[in-house]
């Protein structure tokens, strides 16, 4: 407890807004560079040229900078809250349905998930998040709205909307996520109707969230599972140590190796360019920049996570 205590103190020492505006500065010759997801047309359309990041504490302090307030689309962020849902409402039970291992393979891909009979490797991938916006689905009457809630409470932003554009765009283009959704139900993993689980899924990715929003909206994993603002409980300690722990090995795509190594936090990333991180015990962040490298993770992003922990010796390790 004084450790944890004392780390945060620590931290509060150093000129927060300061670091923001050096890692802004550095990563400035990356903004802009990388490929922006264009296999859901509409998010090709959004301007390469942005950054922001946003820093939340676990007292309450906001710093920002750069775009932190502008919002974009989360897509797999949403993955991370969607969790959290599906395991308060059937616990443990979840991971006789899903596993925890990291996948080694694309976050789209079809090849794992016959051999390994309907059972997606970990909560991140897509075939995963089919299973868990199953689960969600059948816990929750009005699941969509319960989601949105859940996430305005989180964030303190009771305007975030799930932009219909984009779930209707990667709807017409969902090709891959169909295959995968039926393929699971095939193995009588999935309970509902597949277009139900897929219209709730193209949903949950087209939250639009700013830097700010999401890294308010993570503090809960930061704060031993109580949100700062309310004092509220919204998960277990240990739970949100599990979830933590998943971020740290599965959350960045066939990238996790290395960001445990080059960042050493629990990272969850999504193809709109948005990235949170975790150090437990002190803070949630979020960074955004829209330009991908070859593995689906913002370039300028992983870069501004990697200076941020060098900068703060922050890490879990
Ligand atoms: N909605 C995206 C998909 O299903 C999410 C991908 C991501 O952000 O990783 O392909």
């Amino acid at each position: 407890m004084t450790l944890c205590n004392s780390t945060h103190e620590t931290f509060l020492q150093q000129d927060v807004a300061a670091i923001l505006e050096q890692i802004a500065s550095e990563v400035q010759p990356l903004v802009g560079k990388g490929k922006v997801a264009d296999y859901i047309p509409i998010l090709a359309q959004v301007p390469a040229e942005q950054f922001g990041m946003a820093v939340a504490t676990i007292d309450g302090r906001v710093y920002a900078v750069g775009d932190a307030n502008q919002a974009f689309s989360i897509q797999s962020i949403s993955k991370v809250f969607t969790l959290t849902m599906a395991l308060e409402a059937v616990g443990d039970a979840l991971w006789k349905r899903v596993g925890r291992e990291p996948s080694g393979n694309a976050f789209n891909s079809l090849v794992q998930l016959e051999r390994e009979r309907g059972i997606p490797r970990n909560p991140f991938i897509n075939a995963g998040a089919h299973v868990v916006a199953d689960v969600v689905l059948s816990q929750y009457p009005n699941a969509r709205e319960r989601l949105l809630s859940f996430v305005r409470e989180r964030a303190s932003n009771p305007d975030i909307p799930m932009d219909p554009e984009v779930a209707r765009s990667e709807h017409e283009t969902g090709f891959r996520n169909a295959a995968l959704a039926n393929f699971i139900r095939s193995f009588g993993n999935l309970v509902n109707p597949v277009d139900a689980v897929l219209d709730f899924y193209y949903h949950q990715c087209a939250l639009r969230m700013s830097c700010v929003d999401l890294a308010r909206g993570f503090v809960y994993l930061a704060n031993r599972g109580s949100c700062q603002h309310s004092g509220e409980r919204v998960i277990s300690q240990e739970r949100a140590k599990r979830i933590n722990a998943l971020m740290l090995t599965c959350g960045t795509y066939d990238a996790a190796g290395d960001f445990a190594f080059h960042v050493g936090l629990p990272v969850k990333s999504g193809v709109g360019g948005g990235m949170v991180a975790v150090v437990p015990n002190v803070l949630a962040m979020a960074v955004w920049s829209p330009g991908l490298d070859e593995k689906g993770n913002s370039l300028a992003g992983a870069a501004a996570l990697d200076r941020f922990t060098a900068l703060t010796g922050l890490s879990v390790f």
